[in-house]
C-alpha cells in the first residue's frame, strides 16, 4: 500500500529495518547516544547552532509538540495572536483556551491566504496593556495545502518585537524556514511527515533564550524541563525507543540524500507531476500552485464523483489518498507526496485515477 495521506508516510526499507535493532533501556548510555544524535541531526536539517537553538524531543504525535510549544513558550504574562486558515490553526486556539492563555484569533477562510495587513493592524491597534507578545501560525496548513508566508509575517513581527511560534509539523524538512529571522522563537514538528520516520516522536526546535523563560503550564509537555533533562543526557519519562531508532535512521538518510533543498526538489517534482496529470484529466487545484506547499495539495473532486468512490477505487490499486476536512470533505481530496514514492508510482496513480473517472 502506498500512503498519499499527510503522514504517516510510506517508509524506506532502510528506516523500516532500523526498527529491528537491539532492545534498549532508556536509562542506559546507548539510548542517550541515540537521543543526542537525533537532537543534533534535527538542528542540522536547517544548519542551526546548538549554542542558540535546542531540539527538544517529545514522545507523542505532532499535536503534542505544538501543544508543548504554545503552553510553554507563551510566558505567563504573554498574549498571543493566533492566525488561522484551516483545521490546524483552529487547533492552536483550542490549545490556548484549554491552558487559559490570553489570546485572540484572526481567521481567514479555509481556502484563503492570511490577511497580513489585518495582522499588522491588529498588532498596532492593541492597547499597551494588551500588547501581543507572540504570534502563532501554521506554516503549511495541511487542510488545503496552502503555504503561509512566514517571510512577510516574520518581517512584520520583527518590526514590532513580537515572537513567532510556528506549527511546522507538515513543512519541517521540506520547505524553507528562515531561522535567521530573530522574531522566530520556535518551530514544532514531527518524525513521521517530511522527515520520513515513524509516528511516536515529535519535537520542538526552540531558541535557548525562549526556553530559559519557559512557563511551566504543562506537566508531561513541559518543554523547559524536557530540554534541560535532555541537555544532561536524561529524560523524564519512557521515550518511544523504536521511534527514536527510526528517526535517527531517517535523518541519516535525509542528510545523505542532500538535506532540505533536495527533499524540496524531490517533492516539487512529484507534486507537479500529480498536478499536471490531474489537470489533463480536468481536475483543478483548490489553492494556486504558487501558493501551495510541495508537500501536499488539494484538488477539486470531479462533478458527480463522491470522495468515497474515488478513495475506494484507488485503494483497490494500492493507493491511499486523503479526504477533505469539515465542509471541504464533500468538495476536495488531497494528495501528499511525502515518503518513499517514485515518479513511476505517480504515473500509476494517474492511470488509476483516469480509470476511476471513466
Ligand atoms: C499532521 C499535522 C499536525 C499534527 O498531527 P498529529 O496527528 O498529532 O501528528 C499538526 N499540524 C499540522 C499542520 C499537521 O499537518
Amino acid at each position: 500500500m502506498l500512503l498519499l495521506n499527510p503522514g504517516p508516510v510510506s517508509l524506506s526499507e532502510r528506516v523500516r529495518r532500523s526498527l529491528l535493532q537491539p532492545d534498549l533501556c532508556h536509562r542506559e548510555s546507548e539510548f542517550y547516544d541515540l537521543q543526542d544524535e537525533a537532537r543534533e541531526r534535527l538542528l542540522a536539517v536547517y544548519g542551526l547552532d546548538r549554542a542558540e537553538w535546542a531540539a527538544v524531543l517529545i514522545t507523542a504525535s505532532g499535536t503534542a509538540a505544538v501543544e508543548s510549544m504554545i503552553a510553554s513558550l507563551t510566558p505567563g504574562e504573554g498574549r498571543l495572536l493566533n492566525l488561522e486558515n484551516g483545521v490546524y490553526g483552529e487547533r492552536i486556539a483550542q490549545i490556548c483556551k484549554q491552558y487559559g492563555i490570553a489570546h485572540e484569533r484572526l481567521s481567514a477562510g479555509w481556502t484563503l491566504p492570511l490577511d497580513l495587513d489585518a495582522v499588522a493592524a491588529r498588532l498596532d491597534g492593541a492597547s499597551p496593556s494588551a500588547r501581543f507578545t507572540h504570534i502563532a501560525v501554521v506554516h503549511h496548513e495541511t487542510t488545503t495545502g496552502r503555504l503561509n508566508d512566514l517571510e512577510r509575517l516574520g518581517e512584520l513581527c520583527r518590526r514590532r518585537g513580537a515572537h513567532l511560534l510556528v506549527d511546522g509539523v507538515s513543512s519541517f524538512g521540506a520547505e524553507a524556514i528562515d531561522f535567521g529571522d530573530e522574531s522566530l522563537s520556535a518551530v514544532a514538528a514531527t518524525a513521521n511527515k517530511c522527515l520520513h520516520g515513524v509516528p511516536g516522536v515529535s519535537f520542538v526546535i526552540a531558541r535557548r533564550g525562549a526556553l530559559h523563560q519557559a512557563a511551566a503550564r504543562a506537566f508531561y509537555l513541559d518543554l523547559g524541563r524536557l530540554a534541560s533533562l535532555q541537555d544532561r543526557r536524561d529524560t523524564p519519562f519512557t521515550p518511544a525507543v523504536h521511534a527514536h531508532y527510526a528517526l535517527v535512521e531517517a535523518l541519516r538518510e535525509f542528510a545523505e540524500q542532500g538535506g532540505q533543498p533536495a527533499r524540496h526538489r524531490r517533492y516539487a517534482a512529484l507534486a507537479e507531476q500529480v498536478r499536471g496529470g490531474l489537470a489533463a484529466l480536468g481536475i483543478e487545484t483548490v489553492v494556486p500552485p504558487e501558493q501551495s506547499s510541495v508537500v501536499l495539495r488539494s484538488y477539486r473532486l470531479p462533478p458527480g464523483m463522491a470522495y468515497a468512490s474515488l478513495h475506494d477505487a484507488l485503494k483497490a490499486h494500492g493507493f491511499v489518498i486523503y479526504a477533505g476536512q469539515g465542509e471541504l470533505a464533500r468538495t476536495l481530496f488531497r494528495i501528499s507526496t511525502m515518503g518513499q514514492l517514485s515518479s513511476d508510482d505517480i504515473d500509476r496513480l494517474l492511470q488509476c485515477i483516469a480509470q476511476a473517472l471513466s
